[in-house]
C-alpha cells in the first residue's frame, strides 16, 4: 500500500468535534501511515470559539505527545494551522520556534478584520477582482514569511463561488512561483468538497501549474470530525498523478522528506 499521510486534522483543541483519540481508528482504517493534528492558532484576535490562542499551545502539544506514546500502528505528527497576518510575523515566529512541532501550516482566513470563509456576506458590495488579488497577495506573504512548511487551502477565496472577471491563471502562476522560491509545500485540501464551493482547494484546473514549478505537495482532509479523515484521498492522488506528480512531502521535526506515491 502506498504511504499516505493526513496532516490537517482539527480536534476539540480547536474547532473539531471530537477528541484527538477518536481520530486514530478511522485513520488506521483508511490506511494512513501518519496522522497529523493541526489545530487553529490565532494570535491577537481576542477569544475565538474556533481557534486556540497562545495559551492553548502547550497543553495541546502535551496531549498529542501523550497520545502518540500510547498508540501503535500509525505515526502521529504534531502541527498547527496558524493564521497568518503580515503585522505579527515576529510574534508568530517567537511562539513557533519554542514549540516542538513536526510541521507548521500557514493559513490566510482573514482579510482585514473578517474571515473570508465564515459567510457569503463578507463578499457583499466588494470588488471581487480586488479581493482575489488581495487574498493571493496575503498567501504569497505567508509563504515568504519563512514561518511555514505548508500553506493551507491556498485559494480559499473561492469558497462561495465568487469569481474574478478574467481567468486568474496569472495569480496561480505567481503563487506557485513564490511557493517554490520560499520552499514551502501546498496541500490539496479535500474538505472544500464539503464546503459551498463543492470541490478541493486549489482549483484542480491549475494543479499542473504547481507541478510545473515543482512545488512539493501534501494531500490533507482538513477534517473536523473523525468520519472525514482521509476523505476523497483516492480522487486527490489521482488528480495529482494526472497533473504529473509522483511524490509527496512528509514532515518530521520541521524537516521535509519526499516520498513516492
Ligand atoms: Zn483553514
Ligand atoms: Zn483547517
Amino acid at each position: 500500500m502506498i504511504y499516505r499521510t493526513d496532516y490537517h486534522i482539527h480536534s476539540s483543541f480547536s474547532d473539531g468535534r471530537a477528541a484527538p483519540e477518536d481520530y486514530i481508528a478511522p485513520a488506521v482504517a483508511a490506511g494512513l501511515r501518519e496522522i497529523g493534528f493541526a489545530e487553529h492558532l490565532t494570535l491577537f484576535r481576542g477569544p475565538l470559539d474556533w481557534s486556540m490562542d497562545a495559551s492553548g499551545v502547550e497543553p495541546y502539544l502535551k496531549h498529542i505527545d501523550n497520545l502518540s506514546r500510547n498508540v501503535s500502528g500509525i505515526r502521529i505528527r504534531t502541527g498547527l494551522e496558524v493564521d497568518f497576518s503580515p503585522g505579527i510575523i515576529k510574534e508568530i515566529h517567537a511562539l513557533l520556534s519554542k514549540s516542538k512541532l513536526d510541521y507548521t501550516i500557514g493559513a490566510v482566513h482573514y482579510l482585514g478584520d473578517s474571515t473570508v470563509d465564515m459567510g457569503p456576506e463578507f463578499y457583499d458590495g466588494k470588488d471581487i477582482d480586488t479581493l482575489w488579488e488581495d487574498y493571493f497577495n496575503h498567501v504569497v506573504a505567508a509563504a515568504a514569511s519563512g514561518l511555514f512548511d505548508i500553506i493551507a487551502h491556498c485559494d480559499l477565496i473561492r469558497i462561495y463561488g465568487f469569481r474574478p472577471s478574467s481567468d486568474p491563471e496569472k495569480l496561480y502562476r505567481n503563487l506557485a512561483a513564490s511557493f517554490k522560491m520560499h520552499d514551502v509545500a501546498f496541500e490539496v485540501n479535500t474538505n472544500g468538497r464539503n464546503r459551498p464551493i463543492g470541490d478541493f482547494y486549489p482549483d484542480r484546473k491549475y494543479l499542473s501549474i504547481f507541478r510545473e514549478e515543482n512545488v512539493p505537495v501534501c494531500v490533507n482532509s482538513d477534517a473536523h470530525m473523525p468520519s472525514r479523515v482521509a476523505q476523497y484521498f483516492d480522487e486527490a492522488y489521482d488528480l495529482l498523478k494526472r497533473a504529473g506528480y509522483s511524490e509527496m512531502a512528509v514532515f518530521k521535526n520541521r524537516e521535509r522528506f519526499m516520498i513516492p506515491f
